[in-house]
């Protein structure tokens, strides 16, 4: 704990990772400062806060750096161009994320090695099917950082993991300089966030941070060349290897899907042939190709950490996916419903219509500086109709006119009570019998609802209604 004492820490943003990462090094003897934004928290829930960290924060003024601060770990809410954080880095003292501090707290000896995934989509659902993959080989293993556990909370554990899987965002990776995963992939990189990180090339660049320093495998989408040249643009240790996925044969290095089947080629390349298989297409929930993408760079993380092939399938088929993420609710009609209220972005949304034949999709929200002319230009063939709602439902609407001009489009104002009721009920009048009703709104929530769970949930309760 020596370097810690007595050193003076500003902790800035006071959710749940920020609290996590205030209470440790409290316990370590810093002197820890929080500051807050005031509409951070609910006042309640703040006061607790306070009172657990024994009066060690001061909550107010979320803009200057306390006087006297020599480090300052920021939550992902924390622009780059935060004045906090630009005072920070003016002045040369270090900003760290939660991400920073937590790799450079983990126990000394035998620490648990982390397998770390981020990309644009499929984050959460890839750190869970590797975390259920890990747990099938008879390891102790968690899904942290993005993910619910704070990844200070994995690392500083009572009873340690023997291996962790790291859920990143590109906020976090954008605050992480030191860490070296055992392996690392980066999924998918699709416009997003950029009203945060500046431009496409900023948050591409901060995605591919996870790469650094990597120590037995770089995990690549082979149908996303901008993933391959991050791993090109990375230093690694050596030895390190690229290993491509994707849903066709795989090639050397590669994971990939033959009949069904899926293989590995990359660490059972001696035995390529039938030694080769790791699972199959059938053991996936749902068994939409992104999610197979999503779930062979799950296997790729688990074999590069060395877990056998079989418990690469049996992990597979005990993984259920969480809510909202393509989610089926009801046949009603025979007319299925499904809500992937989680597809907040373009990207999401496109991997999800591309997934049925004729669909009735409901869209709309907030748009966070989006674009929607690729999505609409290759949903086009599949759109029976589509229920557009939320604050950014116009630049929806200007794609539609321009991409698919003879899909009905039927716009319910977000003033209305009841607006999912409404929805709902216009989804079925559109629908015909075969056709799926899909929320996949390519938006946040928040215009709206207070997230993407209780958009979906309200989706969820106006079609049991129906049935
Ligand atoms: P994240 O944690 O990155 O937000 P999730 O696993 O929660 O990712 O999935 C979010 C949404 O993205 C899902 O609702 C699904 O529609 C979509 N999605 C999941 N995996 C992929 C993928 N590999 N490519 C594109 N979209 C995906």
């Amino acid at each position: 704990t020596a370097p810690w004492r007595k050193l003076r820490v500003c902790v800035a943003g006071i959710r749940l990772a920020g609290f996590s990462a205030a209470e440790a090094l409290v316990h370590l003897g810093a002197h820890v400062t929080v500051v807050d934004a005031k509409d951070g928290q609910p006042e309640r829930e703040r006061a607790t806060i306070l009172e657990i960290l024994g009066g060690h924060a001061r909550l107010g003024d979320a803009e200057t750096l306390p006087e006297g601060t020599q480090l300052l770990v920021v939550s992902p809410g924390f622009r780059p161009d935060a004045p906090i954080v630009r005072a920070a880095e003016e002045a040369g003292i270090p900003v760290w994320g939660d991400v920073e501090l937590a790799w450079r707290l983990r126990p000394t000896e035998n620490p648990a090695p982390w397998l770390c995934v981020t990309g644009t989509n499929g984050k959460t659902t890839t750190v869970r099917m590797l975390a259920s993959i890990l747990r099938a080989a008879g390891k102790r293993a968690i899904a942290a950082g993005n993910v619910g556990t704070p990844i200070l909370e994995a690392v500083l554990a009572d009873e340690p993991y023997d291996v962790i899987a790291v859920e990143l965002s590109s906020f976090q990776l954008h605050y992480t300089h030191s860490m070296r995963p055992l392996a690392a992939a980066v999924l998918n990189v699709a416009p997003d966030h950029l009203d945060w990180h500046g431009s496409f090339e900023a948050y591409a660049k901060a995605k591919g941070r996870i790469y650094e320093n990597c120590k037995i495998a770089c995990v690549y989408n082979v149908a996303d060349p901008l993933t391959e040249q991050l791993v090109r643009d990375a230093e690694v240790e050596e030895g390190c290897r690229a290993i491509g996925f994707g849903l066709g044969v795989p090639g050397v290095s590669e994971f990939g899907v033959v009949d069904e089947v899926l293989c590995d080629r990359a660490f059972l390349a001696e035995r390529w042939t039938t030694a080769a298989e790791i699972g199959t297409v059938a053991d996936i929930q749902p068994p939409a190709p992104h999610n197979i993408a999503n779930a062979l760079a799950a296997a790729a993380l688990a074999r590069a950490y060395g877990v056998p092939p079989v418990a690469v399938r049996d992990g597979l088929r005990a993984f259920r996916p969480d809510a909202h993420r393509i989610a089926h609710v009801a046949t009603v009609d025979e007319v299925d419903y499904v809500d992937d209220s989680k597809a907040t972005n373009p990207h999401a949304a496109a991997a999800s219509l591309a997934a049925y034949r004729s669909v009735v999709w409901i869209a709309g929200g907030l748009a966070k500086g989006a674009d929607f002319d690729d999505l609409v230009k290759s949903a086009a063939e599949r759109l029976r109709a589509v229920v557009l709602i939320g604050t950014d439902r116009d630049k929806i609407r200007t794609a539609l006119e321009r991409h698919a001009p003879d899909v009905p489009v039927v716009e319910v104002a977000d003033t209305d009570t009841g607006v999912m009721e409404r929805v709902v009920a216009e989804a079925r009048r559109l629908a015909q019998p075969g056709d799926t009703v899909l929320l996949a709104p390519a938006c946040a929530s928040m215009d709206m609802f207070r997230d993407y769970g209780e958009r979906g949930d309200r989706f969820a309760e106006a079609v049991r209604r129906l049935s």
